[in-house]
């Protein structure tokens, strides 16, 4: 069973060889409505367990110096993965300058092994989909001991230890974690965690698992304005989200990009044709600006920027 795949090129994290910490059967202690994968009763221990040596094998055979990152995943949840610390440190003998990362759905910060065995990656990117319990359960329908409060709890505590580059990743389904009061919350909880590098806001991308829908690009812009603007929002979803595109006048796109940053994409999906050429105008006469956050290329108003720049310096 092959456990490497890709290399893929991720804009956010660059070239990405992915390892497949479950590559025989979805093994999750989640059945989340939105999953890529078949739904599946949720376990929480691994019965089909691939030997370290085999992944670290198939892992020499793929690294190269093109790869910046190899990404820890799995059919289901790779924390599941009984010798991920053995793994990692098995890894790290070979990475030389290339990162690791894992995405996770952060369930098993509570377990102390795990939460530990986390900080020894280069990147962690750790997703939460709702806080209240009952949106929790309804989204990510999660093994019966899952204890969304308690995740919480640990998520914070990480950020406070890790010293790493962690990102947060928030799946927005249609009707069910895209409320205003759900926002709050979220909003609220990330507020409280420390050296968030990113948080990236999504929808569907792929076919569910379950009869469930996306949210069009305007409706995830609408609910990155809701969150404070302190926090490194980015909107992630792009394959599938429908373009909505709107004419702004001049001054509505400089009150969007001060609200929040967009990318070309975000420009591209939202503002029509002639609102792109306002904002082209605006970009050549120095109204607009750019800025780079981590790998992605930001557009905001120059006065912003200035002020903003002459407040940190
Ligand atoms: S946590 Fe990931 S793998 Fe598990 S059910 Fe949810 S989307 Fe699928």
């Amino acid at each position: 069973m092959q456990t490497i795949f890709g290399p893929v090129s991720s804009r956010r994290f660059g070239t990405s060889l992915g390892v497949d910490l479950s590559p025989a059967l979805k093994q999750c202690n989640f059945d989340c409505l939105y999953c890529e994968l078949a739904p599946a009763q949720p376990v929480t221990k691994q019965k089909e367990v691939v030997a370290v040596k085999t992944v670290v094998d198939e892992l020499k055979k793929h690294l190269n110096d093109e790869i910046d990152v190899i990404t820890l995943t799995a059919n289901g949840e790779p924390t599941l993965y009984p010798h991920l610390r053995e793994l990692i440190k098995e890894i790290d003998k070979i990475k030389k300058n290339t990162k690791t990362l894992i995405l996770t759905n952060s369930s098993t910060l509570t377990d102390s092994r795990v939460f530990e065995t986390l900080k020894l990656l280069d990147q962690v990117k750790l997703s939460l989909d709702a806080v209240s319990a009952n949106v929790f359960k309804k989204i990510d329908r999660p093994a019966k001991d899952v204890n969304i409060d308690e995740i919480i709890k640990a998520l914070q505590r990480f950020s406070e230890e890790y010293t790493k580059e962690l990102f947060i990743e928030i799946l927005f389904v249609k009707g069910l974690n895209d409320t205003k009061e759900e926002i709050t919350k979220l909003n609220e909880t990330l507020l409280r965690l420390h050296n968030v590098k990113r948080i990236d806001i999504g929808t569907i991308d792929r076919p569910p698992a379950y009869p469930v829908e996306a949210l069009e690009f305007n409706q995830l812009h609408a609910i990155a304005e809701l969150f404070d603007a302190s926090l490194p929002i980015h909107i992630a979803s792009r394959k599938s989200t429908k373009p909505t595109q709107r004419s702004y006048t001049q001054e509505e796109i400089l009150n969007t990009l001060d609200k929040r940053p967009l990318t070309k994409e975000d420009i591209e999906l939202l503002f029509d044709v002639s609102s792109q050429e306002i904002f082209q105008k605006l970009l050549q006469n120095g109204q607009i600006t750019t800025k780079k956050v981590d790998k992605i290329e930001f557009f905001l108003p120059s006065k912003n920027f200035l002020r903003k720049r002459a407040k940190n310096s």
